[in-house]
């Protein structure tokens, strides 16, 4: 494919590095403060083109695109942000900074929906602390080299993979793992490799994970999912150098060899992909036979109105991409600045929806990946005269659950599943005795994976 487009090098800036960001002089003292205030807690990384060509400087502090990329002072606690403020309009050391970061870090529920108690699998009795495994179908896998992004999103839900707290880290360096634990499931379809952002590995790194999955004779293995905000924050891997030939060239080498490959792309507002370098890297990986599959969370100051999320999903379909799931902001992280309550959510994705025709309404959502599973807010109903919310389980633990209705009491105020209680009078939700059985069954120790996620069945023998 041709390159019609100037190459660009690309260029990264990062906390210690806010001063050399050209248009940050744009911003006065306040917001500089702030800025370096909570990027000492929270994870900052911006590169050039985000800069250039997606901030809309003249609409800053509003725009967007800042929103999602430089953090903001409303992202702490008020008490939490005056002492980041103080420690650094004095110029305090390093380690005084870090030692207040830490402490206000560990309060912000880094790995919420039980991901380190419930979901790591093991293989001959070893906890694989780069993967997860939670839906029968589909194991996730955090290559260690994939464990940074292209820019930071302010709302990212795996905020705490980035901030070096390193005893709450996924990852693995151990391809092999990978191979002989999807060998001994035969219930897994797909393999989803997650990071942070796997594109940011070399193709050549790449390959030493995906390679030996199509290798190995792994016949139930259908599909190869890489989950990447690369297409939005460097398009450019996709469309300059020598790299994304051979990316492309992998990519058509999963397809012959079989296998589904979805880039499963985090897109979080239309301007991410009306640039023509975004447009190109779309149009050139659904060429290699690849699937686009569209996802975000609604966040309030970048995505919470309906006809961003209608532009958006419209634009995906005019480029040939699929729109996958719209996510609840997860509670986690900077989650007050950010969350939308479920019924707005709900309202939000109706009225995108609306606008839409058949082809773009592949989408699902609003959802929450909560402890139980990814719980989709279907409907705002009235049933005998209760007001309440109608939830479908899209993905669950228990995979019969899949796609079962189940009612909560309507609350306008609601931001979560946790913030839900049952409807019609029950006394808990119906998976809520399972669920303790599991956590039980898991702080016994016996937490290998069953096929169907069942710890009633006892333990799957260790492969
Ligand atoms: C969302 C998610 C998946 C993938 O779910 P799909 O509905 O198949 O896209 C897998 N594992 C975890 C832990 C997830 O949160």
């Amino acid at each position: 494919m041709s390159n019609l487009l100037e190459p660009r090098a690309f260029k990264v800036f990062q906390r210690k590095q806010l001063d050399r960001i050209p248009q940050i002089a744009r911003l006065d003292r306040e917001q500089q403060d702030a800025i370096r205030a909570v990027s000492a807690v929270l994870p900052f990384r911006v590169n050039n083109y985000v800069l250039e060509d997606l901030i809309d400087w003249d609409r800053v502090p509003d725009d967007p695109m800042f929103q999602l990329t430089f953090p903001q002072a409303g992202m702490l606690h008020d008490e939490d942000f005056a002492t980041m403020l103080d420690l650094v309009r004095r110029d305090a050391p390093e380690a005084e900074i870090q030692a207040a970061a830490r402490t206000i870090q560990f309060a912000m529920n880094p790995h919420p929906a039980g991901q380190k108690e419930l979901n790591v699998p093991r293989l001959d009795g070893q906890l694989l602390q780069g993967m997860q495994h939670k839906y029968r179908q589909t194991v996730l896998f955090f290559p260690a080299n994939g464990q940074t992004c292209h820019s930071y999103c302010t709302y990212c839900f795996r905020w705490a993979q980035f901030v070096g707290i390193d005893e709450l880290k996924f990852l693995d360096r151990e391809a092999d793992h990978l191979v002989r634990y999807v060998a001994a499931h035969p219930e897994i379809t797909d393999v989803l490799f997650t990071g942070g952002d796997p594109m940011v590995m070399s193709t050549k790194v790449l390959r030493r994970y995906v390679e030996p999955l199509l290798r190995s004779g792994l016949d139930h293995l259908k599909t190869i999912r890489f989950g990447t905000k690369a297409p939005a924050y460097w398009p450019y891997r996709f469309t300059q150098g020598p790299d994304s030939d051979d990316l492309i060239q992998l990519f058509e080498e999963i397809v012959a060899a079989g296998k589904h490959v979805a880039l499963m792309a985090h897109y979080s507002h239309p301007v991410e992909l009306e640039t023509e370098v975004a447009q190109q890297a779309v149009r050139r990986i659904i060429d290699s036979g690849a699937v686009v599959r569209c996802q975000a969370p609604l966040i309030r100051h970048v995505n919470d109105d309906a006809d961003t999320w209608a532009r958006m999903w419209q634009t995906q379909v005019d480029l040939g991409a699929v729109p996958y799931y719209m996510f609840v902001e997860r509670d986690t992280g900077a989650r007050d600045y950010f969350e939308v309550p479920l019924a707005e959510a709900f309202d939000i994705y109706n009225r995108a929806y609306a606008q839409v025709s058949g082809v773009a309404r592949t989408v699902r959502g609003p959802s929450m990946s909560a402890t139980p599973g990814k719980v989709c807010v279907d409907g705002i109903a009235e049933v005998h005269g209760e007001k309440v919310f109608v939830l479908k389980f899209l993905q669950c633990r228990r995979t019969e659950w899949a796609n079962r209705i189940f009612f909560a009491k309507f609350d306008p105020q609601a931001m979560w599943l946790d913030d839900l209680e049952p409807a019609f009078g029950e006394s808990e939700f119906f998976y809520e005795g399972w669920m303790r059985e599991l956590a039980e069954h898991r702080k016994s120790g016996l937490n290998d994976m069953t096929p169907d996620g069942l710890p009633s069945q006892g333990v799957v023998a260790d492969v």
